[in-house]
Formats: C-alpha cells, structure tokens, sequence
C-alpha cells in the first residue's frame, strides 16, 4: 500500500517549464495513457484515434513482436504465442497462482516469477508488460512532441510489494521513469474528487477485466482519505465472458457432442463471446456465428435476459464483497453518499442496477469508467512533474491492509495499529519488563488480525538494550509505530526514564498476496472464540510464572525469614503452579495462583518489615525500596 503526499517539495520546475508527465492505467486487459495538456486532461489516442490499448503482445518466431489490436488478430491464428492478462502473472510464482488453466499458452515455472515460452524465446510477465508501457511511451511522445519527463503508473490497491516491484521493472524496462505507483481505485477518485469537488463518503466499485476492487473513500475538500480496501483478485468482465462461452461449450456438446476446442477455436470463441457481451450493454439481443476450423459454422443467439440471469451469481459476489468492506469501515449503505464506478465491466446495465439497488443511489459515471483510472493518474503526475501552482496541493491517505502489532509475553499479540487505519499515522503504547533487573526486551513486530503470534506474520525482531535494572513492572517502554505516506513502518522503542532508544524500519503488507491477506482475513473472524480461549490460558500462564519468579527470587534474598515448615508449604505450593501452568485448566490455574499467593501473604509482609526496618537504619535504601516494589506486586 504505497501512497500518498502529493505535493513534493523540491520537484517544483523552473518557472513555465512544462514537463511532460503521463499517467498509465497499466491494466489486465486494457492499458491507456492520459496526460494533462494546456489544462485539460486528454486520454492519448493512437493513428486509429483509439484510446485503448489492448494489454496483449505478440511474439512472433522471427522475433518481431506486435502490441495492442494487431496483436488481438494475431491471437486467432497464433494463440500460443500472444500474450494476454500478463498482470495477472507479474510478481508471481507459479504457487501463487491457482487459476491458470484457460491460459493458452506454456507457463515455464520460476522460483522468483513465471514465464512465458513463446516462439521468441521465453519472456518473463516484466519483458511482456515492458512492451505494453513502451508502446504507450511511444504514443505519448508523439502526441506531446517530446521525451516523457516520468510517468504515475497504477496498479490495484492488493497488488504486493513483488508485484509493485515488478511493475517498476517493466517500466524501467519501457525507459520510463517512475514518479510513483497509484493505486487504481484512488486514481479515479483523484479524477472525480477534483471535477465534481465532491464530500462524503464514497465507495469506488472497480469491476475490470480480470480484477475486482472496492475502496470505500471520505471525501472532504481538499483531503481524499481512503477508509478501507477489499477485493477479488480474481475476478471481472473475463468471467462474464467465460459464462457465454460456456453456453455455447453446451450448444456444441448437443449439435456435435463432446469435443475439445482447439486452442485457436478458444481463442475465437472468448473473442466472440467478449463482443456479444459488450453489444448486450447497449442492445436487447445479440447473435454471432462460431466457425470452426474445419469451417463448420455454430450460429448463436443471446438475450440481455438470459445473459443477466447466467451471470448474476458473479453479480451478487460483488456485493458480498462491498457489504464486507463497509462491515469492516462500519457504515451502512445508507450513509454511502455516493458510487464511483470504474472499469469497463461497470457498463453493463446488470451491474448499474445491482449497485443502484443496493446503494439505493444512482451510481457516478459521468466520467467514462474505461479512462477514469487514466485521468486520476495523469492528474497526479502532472502534481508531481510540478507543473501546478502553489495551493493546489492536496493529501491522499490511504490504510493499513491489516493490524500491526507487538508479541507480548506468553506469545500473546498486542495490536498498536488497527487494520485499516488511515495512512500516514503513528501510535505509542507504554510496555513493561517481566523480571527483575530486566536490561534488555525483545521487539518483535507482527501483522494479522489473530491474537495469538503464530497466527500472525512476523514482520521484524529487535532488541531495546540498556534499560536500567528496576523491578518487573516498573520500567516505562514506550513503542511507537509509524507508517509514513509510501507506506513504510517504523518501530521504535524508547526508555522512558534513561531515554535509551531502539529502532527498525519494515514495510507493511508486502510480500503477502491478495489470497494471504483474505486467509488472514477470514482466519481472523472464524477464530475468535478459539482465540480468546488461547488468549486467556496464555495470560494466566505468564501470570502463573511472573509469581513463580518473585517467589523464588524473594526466597533466595530473604529464606530465612520462613521456619522449615513454612518454607516447605510455600514451596509444595510452587511446584503445583508449575505444574497446573503446564496443563491447560484455565480454572485449576487460577485456583494455584490464588493459593500461592494466598500462600507467601505472610512471607510477604515478614519481608516488607525487614525492608522498612533496613530503611530506617539509614541503609541500602534503593534496595529497601526495591523489595517492597516486588513484595506489593506479589500481594496484587
Ligand atoms: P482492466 O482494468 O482489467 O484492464 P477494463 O477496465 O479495461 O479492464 O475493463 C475491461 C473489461 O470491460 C472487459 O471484460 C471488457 O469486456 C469489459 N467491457 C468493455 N466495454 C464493455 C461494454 N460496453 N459492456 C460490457 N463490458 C465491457
Ligand atoms: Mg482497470
């Protein structure tokens, strides 16, 4: 979760220079690039006045290599060698990735990304979105008549830190230069926030081609905060067009029983389907004609009706999705002041209507769904280029994916910063020491939304030395986290009384996928009650050992003051505690805690007189003051 100060001091240009900056919708099936031009933002068009690109590349054996709507042609008749929904593999091993069976063409399994074998050679998701972010250079450049100063590319909102990375190397790769990465659903908020200047709280519905995004967002003047983030990665306009396909894959077993397509035949008939989808948007009924390539010819027909019921199970997953985004946010859909809709999926007339029905407000589209990511991020570079006055600046928060958190004793996590709290942010909680005379403590930062630190994901370990020695419980450690706009966490420790001070930097989320997160999501909610369970055996077993430990070391300064059989019932006492703290009887447990220090009652006060008596008598103060520190937490 990168994100979001946009006004960056000392890249303000020399006066009246104008620096070309674009931004670029780099999506799964469709890529564009938008630039602010004389004060306007204008989605670039190419020689065909077409303004998007199709994200698909061609490599053909000769090693000549097509992008966009020549490649789309080559895909008929060179399906194995045309590369689409290249996003969807960038970043990613072939483990993170459970649904590549549709994919055409040959996956070679990598330990850091997978490739693709083509008829040019094997080409890695980096090399193929390179050739898509080139081509959109290229058109920039000619439109704006010189080389590109640097580009805002964005990426989905779960997009990882490897698939973030990626995507800067694929840039590299294309010679452009990185401003920053946006996130998508922020982009088109940056686009509506400014035009309409609108205020209130917002949810950005982004139904693509290949992915599905919802980001609920508070909208006041001049300040976007981004409330919470959801959604499925798998999932979007492809889907719908995977459900006619399947119609006709039905028609075809009746009319020539079962047959396997072949992979030119599939080809044709995901484009044919892709269409008859699209002219559902606008018409009441479509018809098309699947040939074959034994030039057989299947003749289709298709109603907005029958289409609206075959996928309106994909309809109502979205909404599943956006009812538990605003959960987390904790709004109603009656407080939702208004619906951005993005993506070019979002033109269906079916999804309009889920959403308005849901929202009971008439969804926002004034700005075409298919550019709106484009024009927020051309928006944004044109920020960050410094081609905008002073006083035009604006902030964009944006949330921690999931909790943060401290391992505390007994394995225990104790969250500093809840899941989807706005971004940049910092917050301090005071710990304590857990035995006497403790000098050094262990800081290990954990995320995940489980209360137990196996459940979560370490993020990082360090060490606060130096404390000075003090009874358990009586040194103040402050630990305060800190995430900065791009996203980065530090951690920093810091005695209170000394001020000696220990730090480490981590970055949040990354390294987890989409799929990662969900688990944890849902492990999370499903667990609780298993959890607290956990939870409290664990405290009561630390409890159990924190008396443990100031009984022996209060034995060990001041036996003497038990006669042997006093001595011994504290002792049989002990050894109960211990064994009841192994087992799993949280009541039992409780039971043995109370006895023992029911138990050491007189113990302690002999000790409390000693200490006083030594006091007075003009000696070893501190010390005195030390035992009745332990003494009073014995008592507690
Ligand atoms: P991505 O962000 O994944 O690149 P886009 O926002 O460009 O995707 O959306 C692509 C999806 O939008 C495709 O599934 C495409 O079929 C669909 N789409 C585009 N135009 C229409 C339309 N008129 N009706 C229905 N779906 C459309
Ligand atoms: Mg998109």
């Amino acid at each position: 979760m990168a994100l979001f100060q946009i006004s960056e001091p000392g890249l303000s240009a020399v006066p009246h220079e104008h620096r070309l900056a674009v931004g670029i919708d780099l999506g799964t099936t469709n890529s564009l690039v938008a630039s602010v031009i004389s004060g306007d933002t204008e989605v670039i068009r190419d020689e065909e006045n077409s303004a998007i690109l199709p994200s698909v590349v061609h490599y053909a054996a000769d090693g000549t290599v097509t992008v966009g709507r020549v490649a789309l042609r080559d895909a008929a008749r060179d399906a194995k060698n045309t590369i689409s929904s290249a996003k969807r593999l960038i970043g990613r091993t072939m483990k993170d990735l459970d649904d590549v069976g549709h994919l055409p063409y040959d996956l070679v399994d990598d330990s850091s990304m997978v490739r693709i074998s083509t008829a040019a050679g094997i080409k890695s998701p980096v090399e193929v979105s390179a050739e898509i972010l080139r081509t959109l250079r290229e058109r920039a450049e000619a439109r704006l008549g010189g080389d590109l100063t640097g580009a805002v590319i964005t990426v989905p909102a779960y997009f990882d830190d490897a698939q973030r990375q990626a995507t800067k190397d694929a840039a590299r790769l294309a010679n452009i230069s990185v401003l920053r990465l946006l996130n998508e659903p922020t982009a088109a908020a940056l686009a509506y926030g400014l035009d309409n200047e609108a205020e209130g709280v917002y949810i950005v519905y982004d139904l693509g081609g290949g992915t599905f995004d919802v980001s609920l967002l508070k909208l006041t003047k001049g300040v976007f905060e981004v409330l919470a983030t959801g959604g499925d990665s798998a999932l979007g306009g492809d889907d719908f067009d995977r459900r006619v396909v399947d119609k006709v894959m039905a028609l075809i077993r009746e009319g020539l029983g079962e047959r396997e397509l072949t992979a030119a035949e599939k080809r044709r008939l995901l484009a044919l389907s892709r269409s008859a989808k699209e002219s559902l948007t606008t018409e009441a009924e479509t018809a098309f004609d699947m040939t074959f390539d034994d030039d057989t010819i299947l003749h289709v027909t298709l109603t907005r009706e029958e289409f609206d019921s075959m996928t309106a199970d994909l309809l109502k997953k979205t909404i599943g999705t956006v009812t538990s985004v605003l959960a987390d946010a904790k709004i109603q859909p009656a407080d939702i002041k208004g619906v951005v809709l993005v993506g070019g999926a979002t033109r269906m007339p079916s999804v309009r209507n889920a959403v308005r029905e849901f929202f009971n407000v008439e969804p926002l589209a004034n700005i075409d769904p298919d550019k709106v990511v484009a024009i927020g991020a051309a928006m944004q570079a044109n920020k960050l280029a410094g081609n905008t006055s002073e006083g035009e600046d604006w902030l964009l928060l944006d949330v921690t994916p999931l909790s943060l958190g401290l391992e505390t004793m007994g394995g225990l996590v104790e969250k500093v910063i809840p899941r989807n709290s706005a971004i940049p942010t910092a917050l301090a909680q005071d710990f304590t020491t857990f035995k006497d005379g403790q000098t050094a403590m262990a800081i290990h930062v954990v995320q995940g939304e489980r209360e137990l630190v196996d459940a979560c994901r370490s993020l990082a370990r360090f060490e606060l030395r130096g404390i000075p020695p003090m009874a358990a419980g009586a040194a103040r450690i402050r630990v305060t986290f800190q995430i900065d706009a791009d996203g980065l966490l530090s951690v920093s420790a810091r005695e209170l009384k000394t001020g000696v001070e220990a730090s480490v930097q981590v970055k949040p989320s990354y390294g987890l996928s989409d799929e990662d997160i969900v688990r944890m999501l849902q492990d999370g909610n499903g667990k609780a009650e298993e959890d607290m369970h956990a939870r409290e055996l664990r405290e009561q077993q630390v409890e159990a050992r924190r008396i443990l430990q100031s009984t022996v070391s209060a034995l060990e300064v001041d036996g003497d003051l038990l006669n042997e059989e006093e001595r011994r019932e504290v002792d049989t006492l002990c050894v109960t505690l211990v064994k009841l703290a192994e087992g799993t009887d949280i009541e039992a447990l409780k039971a043995g805690i109370e006895a023992l220090t029911k138990g050491t009652e007189v113990f302690a006060e002999r000790r409390m007189d000693r200490s006083i008596r030594e006091a007075l008598s003009g000696m070893n103060v501190d010390d005195a003051l030390f035992d009745t520190e332990v003494d009073n937490s014995e008592k507690k």
